[in-house]
């Protein structure tokens, strides 16, 4: 019999947590998880599933503009915020059972209490105060939105936790940020009819995806009516006496708002959370220094997902827990596999993208070849949207293997989960063009680009 009354404790019950106290109960191992709110974590309660639920009310502006075209005549049309809030919420709560009932099926302990560590294998439960003990803690707390503590008048600006809140649908806001989330909640916004401006401090919006779609998306983004000011940031945020928000940028320029939101990146959340009594290093910032098996730097806790500061996507965080329960209760040490993630940002148009940008290609091969097509897309000829779409491959010429797949338009993120099958099995140019289209699609360009529209030698641009 087991010294401990687990042979593990979860701290957590988000993606990462709850895929791993299953897997381990399935196991046959005795499991407690302890989440101190909403079982679902970042994504289920107040991040990627909430949002979606947003992004698809904020498309339907553009499909009844684009339904004219088709023959469709519309009366008035009113959108109702506190309607969606309600359906998203009456959402997310059934998902949060489906977590919650998953998890129970397997027999692991649930634990609704915030849990403290206490010591290498000791665990406090806030809510009962109570000690427990395990011989493998699993840390898997997770993030949240980055405060900017510094920005005077941050305690105005509202975060994504809170946009999935708001009773009113604001007129005007303001965003900072250039990364994923500033980006979609910019587009959620405009779409619901908001009168947008994204501020961000560098060239170019979505650091370090390809440079195309950065300044594609960018010019779309404004086409539809949002202002996008790269190289400027906010400096302070003042509130009016009518309750409304001035954004004082560096540039000089004052930007009035109904809300100013922070999208600035996340940080992990270890306050509190008692690492130090077990010796379990934290980083700079927080987050949980661990080894490629997913170890911290006490020999029994581990930690996955954001709380790591790794890579910060959900499948990520499922990943890093299946590889746990391999190292940790299967006498197989796995490494999780961080190469060839698939990514999409659900802007308006989409972005969908894996592999290597054309960027970081010409840096790391000698010779890459560059496929490029930028098309009206044949919905787009009746509807009149003046909007195009891009599809980019990068490929490296010598093994002839796609090293990157790029495309920036309708649906671009269900594309690129595909993509991220072939380029992840290391399929080449030659394969892509052996395969026969499916026509009419967007996604045949993909199959028809015969001739490279460029290439580059050493990192300089040669003729194709
Ligand atoms: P990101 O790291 O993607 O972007 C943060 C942005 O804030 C960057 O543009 C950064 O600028 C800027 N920034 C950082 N600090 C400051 C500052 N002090 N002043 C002004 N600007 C600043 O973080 P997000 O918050 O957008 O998202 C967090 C993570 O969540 C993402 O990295 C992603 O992994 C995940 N996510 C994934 C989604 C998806 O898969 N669709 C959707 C939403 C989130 P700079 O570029 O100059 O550093």
């Amino acid at each position: 019999m087991s010294a401990y009354d687990y042979d593990l404790f979860v701290i957590g019950g988000g993606s990462g947590g709850v895929r791993a106290a299953r897997r381990a109960a399935m196991l046959g191992k005795k499991v407690a998880i302890a989440e101190e709110y909403r079982f679902g974590g970042t994504c289920v309660i107040r991040g990627c599933v909430p949002k979606k639920l947003f992004v698809y009310a904020s498309q339907f502006s553009e499909a009844w503009e684009d339904a004219r075209g088709f023959g469709w005549n519309f009366g008035e049309r009113r959108f109702d915020w506190s309607r969606l809030m309600a359906n998203k919420d009456r959402e997310i709560e059934r998902l949060e059972g489906i977590y919650h009932a998953n998890v129970q099926k397997t027999g692991a302990q649930i634990l609704a209490s915030r849990a403290v560590i206490e010591g290498q294998h000791e665990i406090r439960l806030l809510a009962t105060d109570k000690v427990v003990t395990a011989d493998k803690i699993l840390i898997a707390t997770g993030g949240r939105p980055n405060p900017f503590a510094d920005l005077p008048g941050a305690e105005h600006c509202i975060t994504s936790e809170e946009a999935f809140h708001l009773e009113r649908l604001p007129g005007s806001v303001v965003i900072l940020g250039g990364g994923y989330i500033a980006v979609e909640f910019a587009n959620i916004f405009l779409g619901l009819g908001v009168q947008t401006t994204l501020v961000y401090r560098g060239q170019e919006i979505l650091q370090g995806f390809d440079d195309d779609l950065r300044h594609g998306l960018h010019q779309a983004m404004e086409h539809k009516g949002m202002s996008v000011r790269c190289r400027d940031t906010l400096i302070k945020v003042v509130q009016k006496p009518d309750g409304r928000f001035e954004a004082h940028c560096e540039s000089g320029d004052i930007l009035d708002a109904d809300e100013v939101m922070l999208a600035i990146g996340r940080k992990a959340n270890t306050e509190n959370l008692g690492c130090e009594k077990a010796g379990v290093e934290l980083d700079a910032r927080g987050g949980v220094v661990v080894d490629e098996y997913s170890r911290t730097t006490a020999d029994n806790i581990f930690a996955i997902g954001d709380v790591t500061h790794r890579v910060q996507l959900t499948p990520v965080a499922i990943h890093e827990a299946m590889c746990f329960v391999e190292t940790a209760f299967r006498d197989n040490p796995t490494r999780p596999d961080y190469d060839t993630i698939a990514t999409a940002v659900f802007s308006q148009p989409e972005i969908g993208t894996v592999g290597l940008t054309e960027a970081n290609a010409a840096k790391s091969f000698d010779e890459i070849e560059i496929y490029k097509a930028t098309f009206k897309p044949l919905k787009n000829s009746l509807s009149g949207r003046d909007e195009r779409t891009m599809i980019k491959l990068v490929v490296d010429a010598a093994s002839r293997k796609v090293i990157g797949a790029h495309i920036l338009g309708p649906d671009a993120g269900e594309l690129s989960q595909v993509l991220g099958i072939a380029v992840k099995a290391g399929v080449t140019k030659d394969q892509f063009d052996s395969t026969m289209a499916v026509h009419p699609t967007m996604a045949e360009e993909l199959v028809t680009m015969y001739e490279p529209s460029y290439r580059l030698r050493n990192g300089e641009r040669i003729a194709a």
